[in-house]
């Protein structure tokens, strides 16, 4: 909290926030995994793509921050989530790609290197590029196929994250085109 404003900084990153009838396929999905693996299901409006996470950036600095992702030229992304896992060391169950398209990871990267500068992350970072079904999950074991769900972005989001009783929720709060 700032004592001066009263403003608490935001919890924040970017991200590709997935078309409604995806989420609505890999949430249906993530439901009948969590009978086996139990942790709790995302939200199917919160499911996304993070592509850089900025953690607490203090509410004085937004509008540098949205001046930046709004002066960005980047392309349109193919995305193709054909893959579920589990991560052990985070009980994470994600769906992710089997090859990640060379241009999702150069958004990702020219993203982060348009922060870099400005003090918004202190090392770019390589991303896997996944979405996250169900936190807190234990061994799943054999996990389904999961038939192919492919979109091409259109535009990236820049998201709030918020604690509540229930774990974390997001919300996107602004987005710019990819052209
Ligand atoms: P919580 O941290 O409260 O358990 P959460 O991880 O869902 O919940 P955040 O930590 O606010 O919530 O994360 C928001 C988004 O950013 C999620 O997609 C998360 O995977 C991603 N993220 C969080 N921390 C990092 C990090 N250090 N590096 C990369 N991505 C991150
Ligand atoms: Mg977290």
């Amino acid at each position: 909290m700032n004592p001066e404003t009263g403003a608490s900084p935001a919890r924040l990153f970017f991200a590709l926030w997935l078309p409604p009838e995806i989420a609505q396929r890999l949430h249906r999905q993530a439901g009948g995994i969590v009978g086996k693996s139990g942790g709790r299901l995302m939200r199917e409006e919160s499911l996304h793509v993070t592509l850089a996470f900025l953690g607490e950036v203090p509410e004085a600095r937004l509008p540098e921050l949205q001046a930046i992702a709004a002066g960005l030229d980047l392309p349109r992304v193919p995305v193709r989530l054909d893959r579920l896992g589990f991560w052990k060391h985070n009980h994470i169950v994600w769906a992710g790609c089997s090859e990640t398209a060379p241009e999702l990871s150069a958004l990702a990267g020219g993203l982060q290197r348009a922060l870099l500068p400005a003090g918004f992350l202190d090392a770019e970072r390589a991303v896997t590029p996944h979405v996250t079904l169900l936190r807190k999950a234990a061994h799943p074991g054999e996990l389904p196929a999961l038939p192919a769900q492919e979109w091409t972005a259109g535009e990236f989001v820049l998201a709030r994250s918020w604690r509540t009783e229930r774990g974390s929720t997001y919300e996107p709060a602004a987005r710019w085109p990819l052209r």
